[in-house]
């Protein structure tokens, strides 16, 4: 494993996350919307989110900048970002198959929107969230330097902790008890911890 190779692996895994998302991205557009939340605020967490996992790590893989945050490359801190990103991915498939036409990706609730509570949803609340902590972690371990690598787990994390708590609330007033049945058995994005 080079340093080039490392960076085309991550250039793949953007690929394949936009890939994985284009059918649901279409279908979502066509299917009718009851509520809208907090949506200008989630479209600046969401530039921010995309600043730290594309924008800035693509800039790196262009130019090599920023370089003065750059280390060494260690190719086995490489390769397990490779693992991490092939089961980030893997698991990004699973939430969106599981999820189906409820997934939205501002917050919404929509017309005859039921809650989805098996798969992988009958373990966690936010499985999706979770395929994006462990892409951004996979962008760390892929690309050597300090800002490019750690700029999506900052991104992200502002993403994930400014919005969870929102879109919970969200379906605690939608769906009541059931949702509040559902959050005490379930945990966030780690099994039995989060
Ligand atoms: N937070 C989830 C879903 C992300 S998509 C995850 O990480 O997997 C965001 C949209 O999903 C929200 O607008 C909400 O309407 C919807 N949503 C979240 N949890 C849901 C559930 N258990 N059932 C149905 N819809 C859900």
């Amino acid at each position: 494993m080079t340093l080039v190779a490392a960076k085309i692996i991550w250039v793949l895994g953007c690929v394949g996350w936009y890939v994985i998302r284009f059918p649901h991205q279409r279908r979502s557009r066509r299917t009718p919307v009851a509520e809208r939340r907090d949506r200008v605020r989630d479209i600046v967490l969401m530039t921010i989110s995309f600043a730290g996992l594309f924008a800035i790590p693509f800039t790196y893989a262009l130019t090599g900048q920023p370089a003065f945050a750059g280390y060494p490359f260690h190719p086995p801190q490489a390769w397990l970002g490779v693992a991490v990103l092939i089961g980030a991915m893997a698991l990004f498939y699973r939430t969106h198959r599981d999820l189906g036409r409820a997934w939205s990706v501002t917050l919404e609730i929509r017309k005859e929107h039921r809650m989805v509570t098996h798969g992988i949803y009958a373990r966690l609340r936010h499985p999706m969230y979770a395929a994006f902590w462990l892409w951004a972690l996979s962008q760390a371990l892929l690309l050597p330097n300090w800002i490019a690598g750690l700029s999506g787990l900052v991104g992200f994390g502002t993403l994930f902790f400014a919005r969870v708590g929102h879109e919970e609330r969200m379906m605690l007033e939608t769906f009541g008890e059931e949702y509040r049945a559902y959050m005490a058995r379930t945990k966030r994005i780690v099994p039995g911890i989060y």
